[in-house]
C-alpha cells in the first residue's frame, strides 16, 4: 500500500514480486526513514498454514513508525496484507522439519526531496521466501565477540525498534566479529560497557543452575534492546515449565565469573530466524571464556523443541499464538 499525506493508506493490491521504481530522491535511501519486521508461517500438522503471534509484530511495527516520525500502518491492515501473502503463497509453505516461509514486511520513506525532516510518501511492502531449517546438520553453539569498540544503541536511540539504521551501524562490529573468528556480535550498553544487551539479531538468556531448579535471566527492556517476540514467548513457556525467569541487568564479570564457578550452566540467542541458538565461546579483550562443553545445553534443547512444538502444531496451543491463514 501506499501513502500520501492528506490522503492517508491507499492502493492495497498484491502483486507478483518485481523491481521497484525510485526516484533517486527517495527519502529513505539518504536518511534511512525504513523499519521493517520479520515473521514466519509454519505448515501445520492438518495441512492449515499459520503464523505465530503476528499481532505482536504488527504492534512493533506501529511503535517504530512513531520512532521515526511515520504514519503508522493500522494494525488491522498490516495482519490483513500478512494474511493475503500467506494465502497467495500458499504452496511455497515448505512441509519438510523445521521448514517455514519466512514473511518481511516493511515501510519505507519514498518522497522524493533532499532535506531533513519526515517525508509525506511512504510505501508499505510485504515480501515473503520459503526458509530451510537454521541447523540443516544439527544445533550447535556459535561463537561470539564482546562489542567493545562499537554500541549499538544509546538510551533515548532507536534500539528498541526494528529501523534500518541499527543494523547499518552494526555491520562494522559484525566484521569485527568475523576477523575474530566469532559467528556474532554481543553488545554491551553504551554507557560502561559492562552489561549484556543482545547479539546481533536475537535476544540474549542465562541459564543459573541445572535441571528443574535451573532459572532463567535476560536482559531487561531499558530501551536500547529490541523487544523480542521470542524473547517474550520463551518467558511465559519457561516460567510455564516451573523455571524462575528475572529480566535484569546482566553483566559481562557475572558471566564470567559464573562461567568459571559453574553457576551459569548455559547460555542461548533467541529469534524468529534461529528460534534459539546456544552460545559456546565468549571472546573479550578482557579475557576469553567458553559456556558449556561444546554441545548445547539441556535446558537449551528442551526449550527450542518446546517452542518449535508450538510453532509447527505438535502440541496444543494453548495460549493462542497461532494465527491461521489458510
Ligand atoms: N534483537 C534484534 C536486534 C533483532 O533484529 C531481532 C530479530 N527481529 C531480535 C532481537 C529478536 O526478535 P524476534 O524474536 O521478534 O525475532
Amino acid at each position: 500500500a501506499r501513502y500520501r499525506a492528506g490522503e492517508g493508506w491507499y492502493d492495497a493490491r498484491l502483486t507478483s514480486y518485481a523491481p521497484l521504481q525510485m526516484d533517486p530522491a527517495t527519502a529513505a535511501l539518504h536518511y534511512a526513514q525504513s523499519i521493517f519486521e520479520g515473521l514466519k508461517a509454519y505448515a501445520q500438522p492438518d495441512g492449515s498454514v499459520a503464523t505465530f503471534r503476528p499481532e505482536a509484530n504488527a504492534a512493533r511495527f506501529v511503535r517504530g513508525a512513531r520512532r521515526l516520525a511515520m504514519p503508522p500502518v493500522p494494525e488491522e491492515a498490516f495482519l490483513a496484507a500478512v494474511d493475503a501473502l500467506v494465502d497467495a503463497d500458499r504452496d511455497w509453505v515448505p512441509t519438510g522439519p523445521d521448514q517455514t516461509l519466512y514473511l518481511r514486511p516493511y515501510q519505507l520513506a519514498t518522497e522524493p526531496f533532499l532535506g531533513v525532516r519526515p517525508a509525506h510518501e511512504y510505501l508499505f511492502l510485504v515480501i515473503a521466501s520459503p526458509a530451510g531449517a537454521y541447523f540443516p546438520r544439527g544445533v550447535h553453539p556459535v561463537s561470539v565477540y564482546l562489542s567493545e569498540d562499537y554500541i549499538r544503541a544509546a538510551p533515548g536511540g532507536t534500539g528498541d525498534v526494528k529501523c534500518a539504521g541499527n543494523y547499518a551501524a552494526s555491520l562494522l562490529a559484525q566484521e569485527q566479529a568475523i576477523a575474530a573468528g566469532c559467528d556474532q556480535v554481543v553488545w554491551l550498553d553504551a554507557h560502561e560497557k559492562r552489561y549484556v544487551e543482545e547479539m546481533g539479531g536475537m535476544n540474549l538468556f542465562f541459564v543459573l543452575g541445572t535441571g528443574a531448579d535451573a532459572e532463567l535471566v535476560t536482559p531487561e527492556l531499558t530501551g536500547t534492546l529490541l523487544p523480542g517476540i521470542t524473547r517474550d514467548s520463551l518467558i511465559t513457556v519457561a516460567r510455564e515449565r516451573g523455571h524462575r525467569v528475572t529480566e535484569r541487568k546482566f553483566s559481562v564479570e557475572e558471566w564470567r565469573a559464573g562461567v568459571a564457578d559453574g553457576t551459569v550452566t548455559e547460555t542461548f540467542a533467541c529469534g524468529t530466524a534461529a528460534v534459539i541458538t546456544p552460545v559456546g565461546e565468549v571472546k573479550a579483550r578482557t579475557g576469553d571464556f567458553t559456556v558449556g562443553d561444546g554441545t548445547p545445553g539441556p535446558l537449551t534443547m528442551a526449550l527450542r523443541g518446546h517452542l518449535l512444538d508450538i510453532q509447527h502444531g505438535r502440541v496444543p496451543d494453548t495460549r493462542g499464538w497461532l494465527h491461521r491463514v489458510a
